[in-house]
């Protein structure tokens, strides 16, 4: 029986909702989500897998013009999964708001086919806008393949996964078919509380920080998490903790309830803040941080 492998790579602007996409394909939420640009910072790999077929997706950081070391890093992490491609998904939201030139230029020089998804239909009810959008697209980047879609409601997701079955070159799995991920709990756990942070507060404090977890021990009816919470001022600390330790209180019970659901145990979490100094911008920081490329 012939089996079929590849890799697929999502890219696009903050926001245009890569991870959504990429969550709704593996029906697991694999990938943190908010409505803030530049919540995911890593490529993160999530596989579908049936009988006849592997699909290896790479979710990955929106596209943008890096200004320090942190995006820097995030932007190879998006280089890195073209280059690995079998298959490009460029997602683009119907209403676009970014300049998209620095995408095309890296469609352009990719090798890969490319289909363009042009997501959030359902906020549009104009069947001429997203006809213009439709040519729009062909007419730019001559891809493989165009479609419209809501990744939010599940809209044409099916349609794009058997597309993408497809196209995919014939090859033996890559990972084991039992696998969703290569990526530990420690991580996926780091990420719930960063997603949390991203909610919980605003302007410079989700960039300015980040997450990572210290211990983690399971036990028979409850897994027991310490996280350290870094940011890059004392200002900031301040800020996480709120006023009596009100907001980081918050941080951990919403963090908490997401776990426990992702994991399926309860769980006991501890969450304490450090102090980093411009983590952001030192190398042997970020790389500690798992921004190694
Ligand atoms: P990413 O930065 O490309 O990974 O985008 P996300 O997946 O994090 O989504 C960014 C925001 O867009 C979130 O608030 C999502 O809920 C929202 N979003 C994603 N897909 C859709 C969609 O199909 N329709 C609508 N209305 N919102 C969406
Ligand atoms: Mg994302």
């Amino acid at each position: 029986m012939s089996h079929k492998a590849g890799f697929v790579s999502l890219i696009g602007k903050p926001n245009a909702g890569k991870s959504t996409l990429m969550n709704a394909l593996v029906g697991e939420k694999m990938s943190i989500i908010t409505p803030k640009a530049q919540t995911t910072r890593h490529r993160i790999i999530g596989i579908v897998n049936d009988e006849n077929h592997q699909i290896v997706f790479s979710d990955t950081p929106g596209i943008i013009k890096p200004k320090y070391t942190l995006q820097e890093s995030m932007m190879n992490f998006v280089e890195d999964s073209l280059v690995d491609a079998d298959l490009i998904l460029f997602v683009t939201d119907i209403h676009e708001r970014y300049d998209e030139q620095d995408v095309l230029e890296k469609l352009r020089k990719a090798s890969s086919p490319v289909a363009v998804l042009i997501n959030k239909v359902d906020l549009s009810n104009e069947e001429e806008s997203k006809n213009k959008k439709f040519k729009f697209w062909e007419e730019t980047l001559n891809p493989d393949a165009v479609f419209p879609m809501s990744a939010l409601l599940g809209f044409n997701v099916q349609t794009i996964l058997e597309y993408i079955k497809e196209k995919l070159p014939e090859h033996p799995p890559y990972y084991d078919k039992e696998e969703l991920t290569d990526r530990t709990m420690r991580f996926f756990v780091s990420e719930i509380i960063r997603e949390k942070i991203f909610m919980l507060y605003d302007k410079e404090i989700p960039y300015s920080t980040e997450v990572g977890v210290v211990s983690y021990k399971e036990e028979p009816n409850i897994t027991r998490i310490s996280a350290e919470i870094y940011v890059e001022r004392d200002s900031q600390k301040n800020i996480i903790i709120g006023k009596g330790g009100e907001m980081i209180k918050k941080v951990g019970t919403y963090a908490r309830k997401d776990i426990e659901e992702f994991i399926g145990n309860k769980v006991f979490l501890e969450l304490y803040v450090k102090v980093v100094p411009d983590w952001r911008t030192k190398k042997n920081i970020l790389k500690r941080f798992g921004y190694d490329n």
